[in-house]
């Protein structure tokens, strides 16, 4: 049951590492991450397990590094635990990447819309019909943050959810409804997670998110808007804790 989100420099697998490492404390049964390398390319690692599974396997089976990531730790809630229910979860052209926190309740009814225009699934979570119906809407608006603001008006329920494309590298973007999301403001670099603990080793530079808004990463841009985009005003705080 954790999130992070990188922009920045080209390290972002070892800062979604250090992150999900700091977020263990919480719990999970499965870790992953994606991340956009430097040619372009979208690439995830996913395994049921600890941590230390995850990272076993990048050794023998590297994915590179890159300026753009996401990472996940699961507390599985529909689907055991498997390396296949694991997150992230892709669109169906495999060129974006969907993590989440939380359960959509509505799921069924949107994977029975999606499975009926001929989509399919590869997992037995709730999640991917965000990934799935992410993948439809983008290729509707071309555009992440567009694509990703029809997706979460959509969903009900309780999500922590991110998400990064292969055609807008140096971008992530997040939303929150009824659990948490964090921005972790860097130079030249940014952060999102579901708890601070997630990037303090990085910068002490935070702001909260609000219910019901999105946040849209670059290396060095933050825009937090509300589901139907409008601007919402930002308050960064420091973050007093001894990390
Ligand atoms: N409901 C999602 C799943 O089962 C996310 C669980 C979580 O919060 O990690 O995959």
């Amino acid at each position: 049951c954790g999130i992070v989100g990188y922009v920045g420099t080209d390290r972002s697998l070892e800062v979604l590492l250090g992150g999900l490492k700091r977020l263990e404390y919480r719990g999970y049964d499965s870790a992953g991450v994606a991340i956009i390398d430097d040619n372009g390319d979208l690439h995830t690692a996913k395994r049921a397990g600890k941590l230390s599974v995850l990272t076993d396997d990048l050794k023998v089976n590297p994915i590179g590094n890159g300026s753009t990531g996401i990472g996940h730790t699961r507390w599985a809630t529909h689907g055991g635990p498997t390396d296949r229910n694991a997150h992230p979860h892709l669109g169906d052209d495999g060129r974006l990447a969907v993590i989440h926190n939380g359960i959509i309740e509505n799921f069924a009814a949107l994977k029975d819309e999606l499975l009926a225009e001929g989509f399919a699934f590869t997992s037995e979570t709730d999640t991917e019909v965000a990934a799935v119906l992410l993948g439809r809407e983008y290729r509707a608006t071309g555009s992440l943050q567009d694509a990703f603001r029809l997706v979460v008006s959509r969903l009900e329920g309780a999500f922590t959810l991110l998400a990064l494309h292969q055609d807008e590298p140096g971008v992530v973007v997040g939303a929150r409804r009824n659990s948490p999301l964090v921005i972790g403001l860097g130079e030249g670099e940014n952060f999102l997670g579901s708890d601070v603990a997630a990037f303090v080793e990085h910068t002490r530079n935070a702001v909260a998110i609000g219910q019901d808004q999105i946040v849209t990463i670059t290396p060095d841009s933050v825009t937090v808007t509300d589901f139907d985009g409008e601007r919402v005003e930002v308050e960064p705080f420091e973050v007093a804790w001894d990390a």
